[in-house]
C-alpha cells in the first residue's frame, strides 16, 4: 500500500520569503497556507515539507535555530488545525561554507534526495504525488522523480520567467491545493 504525497517547499510557499531566515519570530505563514495544508491532508495526501537550508552551511543559521524555526512553523500550522507528516531539510552547499556542510550532497534541490528519502520512510508513490514550489530547482526535483510540479507566484515565484517547466502555475499555496484537489477527484 502506497500513499500519495504533497511535497511543499518552505520559503515562499508555506511561509513568507525572508532571506536566510534564522529567527523563529520572523516566521510568517503565507495567507491561507494552514487551510491549504489541512485541505491536502483531507484529500488523503501525506504532507511533506522539503527545504534547502544552505544558511546552515553558510554559518548564518545553526541547526538549533533551524529547529526553533520549524517548531514555530508547526505551532502556527497546528493553531489552525493543520500539520505536516514530515519535514526534511538540506543544510548543505556544494561550494559555500564550512566543515561537513560543504559538500556536493544528493539532497539539495534540484537533486531529488529528500523526495526519495521521504518516499522510503512513508512508502510514497512518487509518480502519483505532487510538489509545490516557487523556484525552478523545486520543479526540477519533482520532474526527476515523476511528481507533478506546481509553481506558485509567491516568494521567488513572482520572478520565475514565463515558460519555466511545470504542470501548473497558480497564485499561491491555497490555489495549488485547489488544483491538486481537482486532480485527485478526476477519473
Ligand atoms: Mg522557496
Ligand atoms: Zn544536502
Amino acid at each position: 500500500m502506497t500513499r500519495r504525497a504533497a511535497f511543499l517547499d518552505r520559503d515562499g510557499v508555506l511561509i513568507e520569503e525572508v532571506h536566510h531566515l534564522h529567527r523563529a519570530e520572523d516566521v510568517r505563514l503565507i495567507p491561507g497556507a494552514a487551510a491549504a495544508v489541512r485541505r491536502l491532508r483531507e484529500l488523503g495526501l501525506a504532507v511533506v515539507v522539503v527545504t534547502n537550508q544552505s544558511a546552515v552551511a553558510r554559518g548564518l543559521c545553526s541547526e538549533e535555530e533551524l529547529a526553533g524555526i520549524h517548531a514555530r512553523l508547526r505551532e502556527l500550522l497546528r493553531a489552525d488545525g493543520a500539520d505536516w507528516d514530515d519535514l526534511l531539510y538540506c543544510p548543505h552547499h556544494p561550494t559555500e561554507g564550512v566543515g561537513r556542510y560543504r559538500t556536493a550532497c544528493d539532497c539539495r534541490k534540484p537533486s531529488p534526495g529528500m523526495l526519495l528519502e521521504a518516499a522510503r520512510r512513508h512508502a510514497l508513490d512518487l509518480g502519483r504525488s505532487f510538489l509545490v514550489g516557487d523556484k525552478a530547482s523545486d520543479l526540477e526535483a519533482a520532474r526527476r522523480v515523476g511528481c507533478a510540479a506546481v509553481l506558485v507566484r509567491t516568494g521567488h515565484g513572482a520572478r520565475q520567467p514565463p515558460g519555466t517547466p511545470s504542470d501548473a502555475v497558480v497564485a499561491d499555496l491555497p490555489a495549488a491545493a485547489a488544483w491538486i484537489g481537482d486532480r485527485m477527484v478526476a477519473p
